[in-house]
């Protein structure tokens, strides 16, 4: 049997597939001297924008800026509650800590891992102004229910997308119902530059000022400030996001299939595959299984080459030091706490063929009818 490796990321084939493209799209930047606030990014954020059927798109340096400018630019600070999820990257809460909230972190649902809408409602209180739901690796929170409570509170909503660009809802897009949409584009998420970058998506034309300007030091315009941040996404990475997001539908396709054949392959394992909700487009930025076993399988998995990733081992209000001196409510979270015990992210990425796709499956396969305690366990 073969055993080249299988890693985890391919966004090194993606250049070399591109490569001529980007090449040229580079080269021109650098020709044309303008490299920060220049025209790249301006026709960048007319294309994304136009993308998420939205107004308009700010492009600041991470994701993670993306969330704190979009919660101060709607004026959240100090004393504010925020809900949220903790079964998450670390930045959806460090971004609300940052802006100077209070997390508030609800559990997630057992079948779909993002936020549990019902336990929305029992978190609010007087002091709670928004609700940010994570479209965990690539597949939409339930907005209307989230929508529908926001609105009965008069809360505001944002969506951190930074791992679902280009996935949809049953009934809904990304971006419908909410007030901003933050993206992340560092490399390893569906559209990645070659570094660090992201952006704001939003149909509130005030809050999109706003945000331009706290990415640039308080300035709309030369000479004339107040406190804000340097966050701009340069125009290196807009040329190179450019070039990318004409592909990212095709990308996405590709990852449903890819998706299917672990879907097909792995049903009868003792394994709780991805659920996707009657409807809605799931776009896989990452393929997450549970396994009761989950040290043991990745382990097994790397002694065979294949690179599988934990998303995310820790939850947040798990990590050491957790609050770090600062505010934060913790409803009880069960099920995050027990998908941070059995998640496994297996290989996902366009670039990966069927065979190799194949081959992880078999390997878990082989794996489960051979591993006697993992039977034990699940009979
Ligand atoms: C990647 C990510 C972020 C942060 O984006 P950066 O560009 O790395 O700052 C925030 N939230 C989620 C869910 C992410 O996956």
């Amino acid at each position: 049997m073969s055993q080249t490796k299988i890693g985890f990321y391919g966004h090194v084939k993606q250049y070399h597939h591109l490569k001529a493209e980007i090449d040229q799209a580079i080269l021109e930047v650098l020709e044309s001297g303008s490299y920060v606030l220049g025209p790249q990014l301006v026709k960048f954020e007319e294309e994304l924008a136009h993308y998420m059927g939205k107004r308009e798109a700010v492009g600041v340096n991470s994701g993670t800026d993306a969330l704190l400018l979009a919660f101060l630019g709607l004026g959240l600070g100090a004393g504010d509650e925020v809900i949220t999820t903790s079964n998450t990257f670390f930045a959806t809460a460090e971004a609300i800590w940052l802006a100077g909230a209070t997390p508030v972190f609800v559990d997630c649902d057992p079948r779909t891992r993002n936020i549990n809408v019902t336990k929305i409602e029992e978190a609010i209180t007087s002091k709670t102004r928004a609700i940010v739901p994570v479209h965990l690796y690539g597949l939409p929170a339930s907005m209307p229910e989230i929508a529908k409570t926001a609105k009965r509170h008069g809360l505001f909503v944002v969506e951190d997308c930074a791992q679902a660009i280009g996935a949809r809802g049953d009934s809904f897009a990304i971006g419908e119902l909410s007030d901003a949409v933050c993206l992340s584009f560092i490399i390893q998420k569906n559209l990645g530059c070659f570094g660090d970058g992201g952006a704001v998506v939003t149909d509130n034309q005030q809050l999109a000022t706003e945000i331009r300007k706290l990415r640039n030091h308080g300035s709309l315009k030369r000479s004339y400030h107040s406190i804000g941040y340097n966050s701009r996404l340069d125009d290196i990475h807009a040329a190179v996001l450019r070039v990318k997001l004409k592909r990212v539908d095709e990308w996405s396709r590709r990852r449903r299939e890819l998706a299917q054949i672990y879907d097909r392959g792995l049903a009868g394992a003792p394994l709780t595959l991805p659920f996707t909700p009657p409807g809605y487009e799931h776009v896989y930025h990452l393929y997450a299984i549970e396994c009761d076993l989950r040290d043991e399988l990745q382990t097994h998995l790397a002694s065979k080459g294949i690179t599988a990733l934990t998303h995310y081992p820790i939850a947040i209000h798990q990590q050491e030091g957790f609050s770090w001196g600062r505010p934060a409510r913790v409803h009880p979270l069960p099920i995050t706490e027990k998908s941070a015990a059995c998640v496994l992210s297996l290989p996902m990425y366009p670039e990966l063929t069927n065979q190799e796709v194949e081959r992880v499956k078999e390997e878990i396969l082989n794996w489960s009818t051979t591993h006697q305690a993992l039977s034990e366990r699940a009979g």
